[in-house]
């Protein structure tokens, strides 16, 4: 089976669950606990944390654990909502995950404004639409980075600087959630407030997570209880996942080859699938290459799916926490796209675990399933 849905989640490195194991084990201490026990589990924690810090650019006392991209990007968008008081008003994009959609919707419920700007074809977020969405009593922007459908770019910091060249005052978190796997990430030099990152991602365990929260940032905790994390997420911490995030982001950090083999396997695939006719790409050429969105005209993508599963390659057709539903995916369709091509579009998403060889073979099994569909 070739396993091209990296970015529904990636395998766990076998060096992470390594790192994992004396966590689930002998070191299984309450990281609050002040006898040894309890040492032991928050030197992990604290290890962890610089780990994460130096992976996106931050200080160690800037970065938050959760349990995943979901809990960071609601912690962030809920916390700068409460803490803009009067300025109700929130801007996004159509084409975000849904974890930003839905908390806004949230949002909608307690009071806010929010201004859902239409993204470009390819699913990324100019800086005109932004800009002209802004009112005075905008509190915060919400923008992913990299579209998890698409693997288009949003120039979230260049957008972050012209927003506060507006209004320095508005909070600006950003969706990382794919970012982390696919592009450098440096927020001490960004203008970005808030960012969320998820373990699961970068061959991490599932369920941990971290919100980036600038010093001195407008925002307040929302998960509130004890005094953990200090004082930002209560509850007590997933040791041994947050040191299974610490040793991803390492694992990355130490691995320059990482973005060249990811790129490779992009391209062996494209060249296993090369004579098809009837292909039309909804990633933009300039996006990551961990994600290819592409359309087969002709072919409903549920069918070559399931078809694809059979011949032993696993791809989906968006993101995974919307797969299973009828509805065309959001991103395509805000992105302007017609509804027949829409339904005829399939997500690719690669790894550094990915072989150019596995790659190249599942590009030659889209080939002739595809073409065996159509007739
Ligand atoms: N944001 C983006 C862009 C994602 O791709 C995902 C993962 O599906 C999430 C947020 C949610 O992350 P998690 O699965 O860790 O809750």
């Amino acid at each position: 089976m070739v396993y091209l849905d990296n970015a529904a989640t990636t395998p766990l490195l076998p060096a992470v669950h390594e790192a994992m194991a004396p966590y689930l084990e002998e070191r299984f201490g309450n990281p609050s606990s002040i006898h040894r026990f309890g040492r032991q589990a928050r030197a992990g924690v604290e290890a962890a944390r610089r780990q994460v810090a130096q992976a996106i650019g931050a200080m160690p006392e800037e970065v938050v654990f959760t349990s995943g991209g979901t809990e960071s990007i609601h912690l962030a968008l809920v916390g700068a909502w409460l803490a803009a008081g009067e300025r109700r008003h929130i801007v996004t994009s159509q084409a975000e995950h849904h974890a930003v959609l839905h908390t806004c919707r949230l949002l909608e419920q307690l009071g806010a404004e929010v201004t859902r700007v239409r993204p470009r074809p390819d699913g990324g977020v100019d800086a005109d639409e932004v800009l002209g969405a802004l009112r005075p009593d905008t509190g915060v922007v919400s923008l992913m980075r990299v579209n998890n459908e698409t693997g288009a770019v949003t120039a979230v910091d260049a957008i972050a600087r012209a927003v506060k060249a507006r209004n320095p005052d508005v909070v600006v978190h950003s969706d990382m959630v794919q970012a982390l796997s696919a592009l450098p990430v440096e927020l001490k030099q960004s203008a970005v407030d808030l960012a969320s990152f998820s373990a699961h991602k970068v061959h991490g365990p599932k369920g941990v997570g971290a919100l980036y929260v600038r010093r001195g940032s407008r925002w307040q905790p929302v998960l509130v209880g004890g005094n953990q994390e200090r004082g930002r997420r209560a509850g007590t911490e997933n040791a041994a996942g947050i040191v299974g995030f610490g040793a991803a982001v390492a694992h990355l950090a130490e691995d320059p080859e990482h973005g060249a083999r990811v790129r490779r396997a992009r391209d062996a695939f494209l060249e296993g699938l090369a004579g098809l006719a009837g292909v039309v790409w909804n990633s933009p050429a300039s996006g990551v290459p961990t994600i290819l969105n592409l359309a087969f005209s002709g072919v409903r993508a549920d069918i070559l799916l399931m078809r694809l599963d059979l011949e032993g390659v696993a791809a989906s057709a968006g993101a995974a926490c919307t797969a299973g539903s009828l509805e065309p995916s959001h991103v395509l369709m805000a992105s302007g796209h017609p509804e027949d091509r829409v339904r005829s579009s399939v997500r690719f998403s690669f790894s550094a675990l990915t072989s150019p060889e596995d790659a190249a073979r599942a590009g030659r099994t889209v080939r002739r399933v595809v073409e065996v569909l159509r007739g």
